[in-house]
């Protein structure tokens, strides 16, 4: 039996939440006008794991889950994107940011 893909809001959100954040950090740590393959990949599998998401639109965000479906190097390539690419949502994406970023002590007010 095949599983239905999630395609709710909450999950078309979080895949552009996603794919922001990695366009960010190829952006400035490759220096890449469009993803680089390795990125493009990482961007690829987030998207899959988040179609896959067992909670489906009653996810919370990924840091908080129980379940770390994510492979080992890939959560430690989305972990080095979402620490380098989290103070730059806030500048760029503010409201987007809230949910998934954990806020470095100096960024907070
Ligand atoms: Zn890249």
């Amino acid at each position: 039996m095949k599983r239905q893909l999630n395609d709710g809001p909450k999950i078309r959100r979080e895949k552009e939440i996603v794919a922001k954040m990695i366009g960010i950090y190829c952006k400035k740590k490759h220096h890449q006008k469009a993803l680089c393959e390795e990125c493009q990949d990482l961007n690829d599998y987030a998207t899959n794991r988040l179609s896959l998401c067992p909670f489906g639109e009653e996810k919370t965000a990924c840091a908080k889950c129980s379940i770390h479906c994510y492979k080992l190097d890939y959560r430690q390539r989305i972990k080095s994107v979402m620490r380098f690419s989290g103070p730059w949502m806030l500048l760029y994406h503010p409201i987007e940011s809230i949910r998934h970023i954990p806020i470095p002590g100096k960024l907070r007010k």
